[in-house]
C-alpha cells in the first residue's frame, strides 16, 4: 500500500492559497532518507552523496540536501549556476556532463568542481576550454550488456556515455602528463534498479578497474563514483531497495578488492537523484471531467506537461484518490490530462474508487524527474512546487508559471506582455 504524505484535509487547506495542480515535497521524508543513506555508507570515511540536480532542480530542495551534508551533481550551465547560488562550491560539486560546451567546462573549472570526463577527446577540449585540474574523473563504459545474475539490466554497449577500458588507461596517462594528480572513476550502468545487488555489483566492477588502473599507470585514485541508478518501486507490489543492505554489499566488495590492493583510502561517492527525492514528491491534481465512451475517462487539471514519465516511458505512477484511501477500487479508468496527445494519460485501465468531480488525486513518486521534465507543449504552463515542512506548514518553493512567462521569450505585442493570468 502506498500512502500519500498529505491528507484530503491538508489539501483542502492548501488549495485555499495554492490551487491545483501542484507538486508537493515532504521535507521530513527527504531528510530521513538522506540520513539513512549516509548511515549506510558511514563505514567509508570519504563517502558523499552528490544529488543529481536534474532530478529536482529547486534551490529550496538543494538547500535541504546541503544541510544533510550532500553535494550536487550537475551537467549543465544552469545546474552549475543554481548550485553556486545555493552555496555549493569546489569539491561540493561533481560535473558529470556529456557533449559538454566549452563555456560549461570553464564554469565548472572556475568553481573548482570535480570534472567527470565523458570521453578521451575531452581531455584536450577541457585543456583548451579551461585547464586540467589536479583532481579529475573519467566515466567508464564497459560495453556489452550489464546483468545481475541472469537478468539483463541495461545495455551499456548501446549507451553514448563514457570511455572504453583501454581509453581509461590512456586517459589517465595523458592526464598525468598534463599535471593531474588525483583521479576518480565513474560509471552509470543501469537506471531505476529495484535490486539490492546493483551498487555492490557495479562497485565490484569499478574497484577491479581501479586496481588495474593503479597498477598500469600508478595514478592515485582518490574516489569512485557509483553515480545514480538506485531506484524506487513505482508499483505498490514491489519491495523497496534496502539501503543498509546495499551499503553493506558495497563495503564487502571494498574489503575484498580495494583494501588488499592498498587502496583502503578511496572515497565512495554517489550521484543519486530518484532515490533521494522520488517518493518524497507528489503531483496533486483535481478531477475536472468524466467521460463515458468506449472506456471510462477521468480528466485532471494536470497533464503530461506536469509529469511526463507516463507519456514518455509508459511509466506507472500510483494514484490515490484523497479521502477515499479506504474505499474499494471498483472502477476502471483511464486518468488523463488535457494535451492534444493520446499518450497524455497518467494511468490506463487503473482500478480506483469511484471518482467524483472535484476529487483530489495524489500522483505518487513524482519527486524526481517529475516537475523537472515538464515542458510547455500545447501552451500548458508549469505548476507550482510546494514544500510540506517538518512543522506541517506549507511553503511555496516555486510559483506556477503564468502566461507572461510563457510569452516572455518573444517581443510581439503589448497584449502578450501585459497578461493577467
Ligand atoms: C541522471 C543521472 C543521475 C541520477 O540518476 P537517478 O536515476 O535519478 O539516480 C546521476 N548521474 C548522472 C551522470 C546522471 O545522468
Amino acid at each position: 500500500m502506498k500512502k500519500p504524505f498529505v491528507t484530503k484535509e491538508q489539501v483542502d487547506e492548501i488549495v485555499k492559497t495554492y490551487p491545483t495542480p501542484f507538486h508537493i515535497y515532504d521535507e521530513k521524508g527527504i531528510r530521513e532518507n538522506a540520513r539513512k543513506l549516509k548511515k549506510a555508507f558511514s563505514w567509508n570515511k570519504g563517502f558523499r552523496e552528490y544529488f543529481a540536480v536534474k532530478a529536482t532542480p529547486n534551490p529550496f530542495i538543494l538547500k535541504i540536501l546541503q544541510e544533510e551534508g550532500c553535494g550536487v551533481d550537475c551537467s549543465s550551465m544552469t545546474e552549475l549556476m543554481l548550485s553556486e547560488a545555493v552555496g555549493f562550491t569546489g569539491s561540493d560539486i561533481m560535473f558529470s556532463s556529456n557533449v559538454t560546451p566549452a563555456a560549461e567546462y570553464k564554469k565548472a573549472y572556475d568553481l573548482g568542481a570535480y570534472i567527470n570526463l565523458d570521453d578521451y577527446t575531452h581531455i584536450e577540449f577541457l585543456e583548451k576550454s579551461a585547464g586540467i585540474p589536479e583532481t579529475i574523473c573519467c566515466r567508464y563504459n564497459p560495453g556489452g550488456v550489464f546483468s545481475l545474475g541472469t537478468h539483463i539490466m541495461d545495455n551499456p554497449g548501446d549507451a553514448k556515455y563514457g570511455l572504453t577500458k583501454e581509453q581509461m588507461t590512456d586517459a589517465y596517462r595523458k592526464l598525468m602528463e598534463k599535471g593531474a594528480k588525483n583521479f576518480g572513476i565513474h560509471a552509470f550502468l543501469a537506471s531505476n534498479t529495484v535490486n539490492n545487488d546493483y551498487y555492490p555489483t557495479l562497485a565490484g566492477i569499478l574497484f577491479e578497474l581501479a586496481v588495474e588502473l593503479k597498477e598500469k599507470t600508478s595514478a592515485h585514485i582518490s574516489f569512485i563514483n557509483l553515480s545514480g541508478g538506485v531506484g524506487i518501486p513505482y508499483t505498490p507490489d514491489k519491495e523497496p531497495n534496502d539501503i543498509m543492505v546495499i551499503g553493506e554489499g558495497v563495503r564487502k566488495a571494498y574489503e575484498k578488492i580495494l583494501v588488499p590492493a592498498g587502496m583502503g583510502d578511496v572515497a565512495i561517492f554517489t550521484e543519486l537523484g530518484r532515490y533521494m527525492l522520488g517518493p518524497y514528491g507528489g503531483l496533486v491534481a483535481t478531477a475536472i471531467h468524466e467521460k463515458h465512451i468506449y472506456k471510462e475517462y477521468i480528466g485532471l487539471d494536470a497533464c503530461a506537461a506536469n509529469l511526463m514519465r507516463p507519456a514518455m516511458y509508459g511509466a506507472y505512477h500510483h494514484i490515490t484518490v484523497l479521502g477515499k484511501e479506504n474505499e474499494p477500487c471498483t472502477h476502471k479508468y483511464d486518468v488523463t490530462g488535457s494535451l492534444c496527445e493520446n499518450n497524455d494519460k497518467f494511468a490506463v485501465d487503473r482500478m480506483l474508487p469511484k471518482v467524483d468531480m472535484g476529487d483530489y488525486m495524489f500522483i505518487h513518486d513524482a519527486g524526481a524527474h517529475g516537475y523537472a521534465m515538464g515542458y510547455n507543449y500545447n501552451g500548458k504552463l508549469k505548476s507550482a512546487e510546494l514544500l510540506l515542512k517538518e512543522d506541517g506548514s506549507v511553503q511555496l518553493i516555486r510559483r506556477a508559471e503564468t502566461a507572461k512567462d510563457y510569452f516572455a521569450t518573444f517581443d510581439f505585442c503589448d497584449i502578450l506582455k501585459d497578461m493577467k493570468y
